[in-house]
């Protein structure tokens, strides 16, 4: 979002501030101020934001760049890193969902098959269904 503002007490346009405001030592809220004139905005619809064409602020390249992340994302659900995921030179079989499956299909049951040697182990060992 932008942070650009045409502050009506100072007439610029200036920057929005968020600043966080504490009661105590607890964060409480936040409070939104002018970055010229300190002017304080009580609440988010008060903020008088310089309206821009959203576009230009999302662009193409943004996109496929979520995108991106979105399909590695998928990738790391593959059956075939699942600690279910068994292959002999008959089939792949899903021990989970006991049946056969494709090294390249996901799973909302997915559960990341521990890496030899791996530390992550110790941190996280995977739960194993009571069934
Ligand atoms: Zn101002």
């Amino acid at each position: 979002m932008s942070r650009e503002i045409r502050c009506p007490n100072c007439g610029q346009e200036t920057l929005l501030l968020r600043e966080p405001v504490y009661e105590g030592f607890a964060k409480v809220g936040e409070q939104r101020k002018c970055s010229g004139c300190g002017q304080i905005f009580a609440t988010e619809d008060d903020v008088p934001y310089v309206s821009r064409k959203t576009t230009a602020v999302f662009t193409a390249k943004d996109r496929s760049a979520a995108v991106k992340v979105f399909e590695a994302h998928e990738a790391d659900r593959l059956c075939r890193y699942c600690v279910h995921y068994t292959v002999n030179p008959f089939r792949q079989w899903c021990g989970l969902h006991r049946k056969e499956v494709e090294a390249t299909d996901t799973c909302s049951r997915f559960e990341r098959m521990p890496e030899p040697e791996s530390e992550a182990e110790a941190e996280t060992p995977p739960a194993k269904p009571l069934f």
